[in-house]
């Protein structure tokens, strides 16, 4: 090992003087990367101007999924969960399309959650799925009270309402008898929850493309896994969907899981190919090189692994 490794100076802090502004998540990131002043961001991986090639890419990746993690067989009923969110129009949308296409028989139900958010134009839903050329069904079940009554200070309206969502709609889907629920989690959300689970959980876990639900009934997919949250927002300003934003979240801008999103913007505005790349690490996991030694018997006699170092951080040191 080179005993002139680089050291990194880290300023000290000088508490005589008032704390400054605090700094943008991923700034200091960007410092400590560039070992200065965060260069200026790079141009991001391109998205397709033409609608129609953005939609074929999308349906590419969303179908890619399906196959890889087999999320579809023939004869399911997928509950697809419309939220009122892009992520549920587009999933919605592409689910169609794969639905016209594919060589299997399979059927879609549209279930929006009114959870009787103030101010929620759900009839704006309503009103749009009544045309959206699959069957659909609301399901009115008011956690709003809830919510506001049972969460403890200092913590997020969406940790206890997705609770509460996920058993409402899991409940639904076994009585609408629906074979497995779709969600519209994309690539962004399954990076930023493997973030959130490193940096505050100490646990090294993301969302995982299919999920049997512990209820040993319901099983989760998400078709747009493999799918940039980027390509989702050009698709969506190329349609006319009615979205309906969630206003108790948008009164939480320090939310973490909005953190790790704007740090993973920045990682991307620096290193265009590190998302695709952190994509492919979460199919490509490597337990004899972590900590785990549940996952790995660390007495097992192996390679010392120098022939793979082009391909791993060693590469970068
Ligand atoms: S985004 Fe809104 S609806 Fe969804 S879990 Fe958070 S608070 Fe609930």
């Amino acid at each position: 090992m080179s005993s002139h490794l680089p050291v990194i100076q880290v300023p000290r802090l000088d508490t005589s003087q008032p704390a400054a502004e605090a700094e943008a998540p991923g700034a200091l990131l960007g410092r400590l990367l560039t070992g200065g002043t965060p260069p200026a961001v790079p141009a991001r991986a391109a998205i397709p101007s033409s609608a129609r090639t953005l939609e074929r890419r999308i349906a590419y990746m969303a179908t890619k999924a399906i196959h890889d993690y087999g999320m579809i067989a023939d004869g399911d009923k997928l509950m697809v969960c419309m939220s009122g969110g892009k992520d549920s129009y587009a999933m919605l949308h592409f689910l169609q399309r794969a639905q016209r296409k594919a060589p299997i028989d399979f059927e879609l139900l549209a279930v929006h959650l009114d959870q009787g958010h103030p101010g929620s134009p759900t009839e704006t839903l309503e009103t749009w799925l009544q045309q959206c050329g699959s069957p659909y069904h609301i399901v009115r079940e008011h956690t709003y009270d809830i919510v506001m009554e049972k969460l403890e200070p200092g913590k997020t309206t969406c940790s206890l309402c997705s609770r509460l969502r996920r058993g409402i709609l899991y409940d639904a889907a076994k009585k609408l008898g629906c074979t497995k629920v779709a969600l519209g989690h994309h690539r962004d959300d399954v990076l930023a929850t493997f973030l959130l689970n490193v940096f505050f959980c100490g646990q090294l876990k993301a969302m995982p493309p299919v999920l049997r639900a512990e209820d040993g009934y319901n099983t989760v997919i998400r078709p747009l896994a493999y799918v940039p949250e980027e390509m989702i927002k050009a698709f969506v300003k190329t349609r006319d969907y009615p979205l309906l934003p969630c206003r108790l979240c948008d009164k939480q801008p320090d939310l973490k899981r909005s953190q790790m999103e704007a740090l993973l913007r920045e990682i991307d505005g620096l290193y265009p190919g590190a998302l695709p790349s952190a994509l492919h690490a979460m199919k490509n996991v490597h337990p004899r090189f972590l900590m785990d030694n549940k996952a790995w018997n660390f007495d097992t006699v192996v390679q010392d692994g120098s022939g793979e170092a082009d391909r791993d951080a060693d590469a970068f040191s």
